[in-house]
């Protein structure tokens, strides 16, 4: 299959894409890694006259620390994330979710920022992201903006990423000591795409309690979001299995749960509730010290 013909440009700065982005308009789309456009391309789904490639523009890749933060810019790609040095002690869901994508030619080519901007709801980047709470550096012609994560994906494939602007960072907040975060899925077999995906981020004082909780699930409908339900039932609780158990059990709660080809919303929604079992479990563990 063949895409339609198109128009390719590569400019040499964020400034230098944007104003393509603004002269050219809905003819036009960006191109990062490539590995969710150009199989839409090649399906017809997707039909721009013109292609403006990210992959020369300088400063959009790399992972730095930053005060609190760690940045990753929106052209990291999935392997740079996975094998992070500074995120796998820092933060290490981020470096073991991106090791979770696809196969190693997607995760060599695919990029955060492609991943994110593009929002499929099986993606596994986005619960990660509700999780730990992230924001968005997003620059267009007025100059950069933030956004927070709660405020980013907007529906189907539909973020807060105008149409004249692009993803240039991600920021992630480095989790306070008594920290840890999980991110579980069940993967399709083929594409290993979330069926479900869940990640837990808690935060827990001296004396076991959890004082923080971010709770992220995908794959269950058309976006992914935030399991409020869960994370109330973690927030201030001391987190014995009960607690867990019962946490866990609202994971489907508030979420438009879809029946799909891979399964009925009953069976996804079961799905959710074990691997937010799992997730917590997992974070819980770490928060305590374990890896
Ligand atoms: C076989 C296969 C298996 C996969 N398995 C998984 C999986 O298990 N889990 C998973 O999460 N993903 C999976 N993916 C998707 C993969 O992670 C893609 O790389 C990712 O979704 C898109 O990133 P990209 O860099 O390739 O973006 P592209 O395909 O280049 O772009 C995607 C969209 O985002 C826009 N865009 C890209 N960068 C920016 C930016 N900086 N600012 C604004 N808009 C931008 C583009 O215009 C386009 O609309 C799989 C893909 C394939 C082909």
């Amino acid at each position: 299959m063949y895409p339609a013909s198109f128009d390719y440009h590569t400019p040499g700065s964020v400034q230098e894409a944007i104003s393509l982005l603004g002269k050219l308009r809905d003819d036009a789309k960006l191109l990062a890694g490539g590995h969710s456009l150009i199989p839409m391309m090649k399906l017809r789904l997707a039909q721009p006259k013109h292609l403006i490639d990210l992959r020369k523009v300088p400063g959009l890749a790399g992972i730095r620390e930053d005060g609190g933060s760690i940045a990753l810019g929106a052209m990291t790609t999935h392997w740079q994330v996975e094998s992070s040095k500074l995120l796998q002690a820092k933060i290490p869901v981020v470096s073991d979710a991106a090791g979770m994508i696809g196969d190693p030619q997607v995760r060599n080519l695919g990029t955060i920022g492609g991943s994110l901007a593009h929002a499929d709801p099986a993606a596994d980047m986005p619960a990660v992201m509700i999780a730990l709470g992230v924001e968005f550096v997003i620059e267009g012609a007025r100059g950069r903006r933030t956004v927070k994560v709660d405020d980013f994906f907007k529906g189907l494939m539909m973020t807060a990423v105008g149409p004249d602007e692009i993803l240039v960072e991600i920021r992630v907040p480095v989790p306070p000591a008594g920290s840890g975060a999980a991110y579980l899925k069940f993967p399709h077999p083929a594409s290993r795409f979330a069926v479900v995906g869940v990640c837990a981020a808690l935060t827990v004082d001296g004396k076991g309690i959890c004082t923080k909780a971010g709770v992220g699930v995908t794959g269950a409908g058309t976006k992914a979001v935030r399991a409020k339900g869960v994370e109330a039932g973690l927030a201030g609780k001391a987190l014995d299995q009960a607690a867990i158990e019962a946490a866990a059990a609202k994971a489907a709660d508030g979420v438009d749960v879809q029946a799909d080809l891979q399964g009925s919303a009953e069976y996804k929604s079961h799905l959710l509730r074990v691997h937010a079992r799992r997730a917590i479990e997992a974070a819980l563990g770490r928060a305590k010290g374990g890896k």
